[in-house]
């Protein structure tokens, strides 16, 4: 089973449920522990609650194209089929901008002088090792200045495959736009993790549509629930959503998290609850 834990903005306890969850399932079924993938690749710190040794990287990047001057005949046939703007004829010059393609190759393929050719281009690394609790750990990383995401989250999917029978827990990117969709994509089940305030709730209703567009089923749950906030359940109940579990605004939480400990180390009696959680989800499957 495949659960991405995702919330359509940051900050608000994702990678706290996603690192407890993953370490009360290992502790249930030791030999058969978790997979997990920290799909946050611009800001990923799930390692700092896992405590992985990184053992096999990878780096990733795109094929993208270099031009020989000397067969160019700036024809701009290149420019004309790119879609994002990533090359350039100006004058007797033909620029590459990098940063903006996405190494489709239709710029070579299309070239009549065979003027291009593609070269590789990093844009970040993939690896992973064996984490705390036998879990299977996996994370990518994008360089900094490297505008695309996607592209890592994809070959880390590929590449971190899981065993017949593991569960899988992504920790997707926050927010609702492409690097979350392409973490989500695939998953069996979304825990949207949201907390009880208007932004919280704005952005709850932002993920629950993603989650609707890829036909994946999704639960709740309400971190930092600091009295009632009666919006939020009734968006839930009109949303068919399941609060699956509510963690309460508590200082020694936040200062635990801080420093690096996950929930479940905080107060050990939570590993019960994600137990329970997780059981709940497989009987919805
Ligand atoms: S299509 Fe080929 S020949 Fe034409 S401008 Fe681009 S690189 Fe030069
Ligand atoms: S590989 Fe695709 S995206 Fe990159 S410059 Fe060529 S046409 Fe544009």
């Amino acid at each position: 089973m495949k659960i991405t834990i995702a919330s359509g903005k940051g900050g608000t306890g994702k990678t706290m449920v996603a690192t407890s969850l993953a370490l009360s399932l290992a502790a249930t079924t030791p030999g058969e522990s978790p997979l997990f993938l920290d799909c946050d690749v611009e800001a990923p710190n799930a390692h700092l609650f896992l405590h992985p040794s990184l053992t096999e990287q990878q780096d990733v990047g795109l094929l993208i194209p270099s031009v020989d001057e000397a067969k160019c005949t700036h024809c701009g046939k290149c420019a004309e089929v790119c879609q994002y703007h990533a090359i350039a004829v100006l004058g007797q010059k033909t620029l590459v901008f990098p940063q903006l393609c996405h190494g489709c190759g239709s710029c070579t393929a299309l070239c009549p002088e065979a003027a291009i050719c593609e070269v590789p281009d990093r844009m970040g690394v993939i690896e992973r090792g064996p984490a705390a609790a036998g879990i299977s750990f996996a994370r990518g990383v994008l360089d900094v200045g490297e505008p695309m995401a996607v592209p890592i989250i994809r070959q880390l999917k590929k590449w971190a495959s899981s065993q017949p029978g593991q569960v899988v827990i992504r920790d997707a990117p926050p927010g609702t736009s492409c690097p979350v969709v392409e973490t989500v994509r695939g998953s069996d089940y979304l825990l949207l993790v949201t907390e009880p305030t208007p932004f919280g709730l704005h952005d709850l209703r932002l993920a629950v549509q993603v989650a609707g567009e890829l036909g994946i089923p999704a639960g709740v749950i309400i971190n930092r629930e600091n009295g009632p906030y009666p919006a939020l359940d009734e968006f839930c109940t009109d949303n068919n959503l399941r609060v699956l579990l509510r963690i309460p605004f508590e200082r020694a939480i936040a200062e635990g998290v801080a420093k690096g400990k996950t929930l479940v180390e905080i107060h050990p009696e939570y590993a019960d609850c994600f137990r329970r959680m997780f059981t709940q989800i497989a009987s919805l499957l």
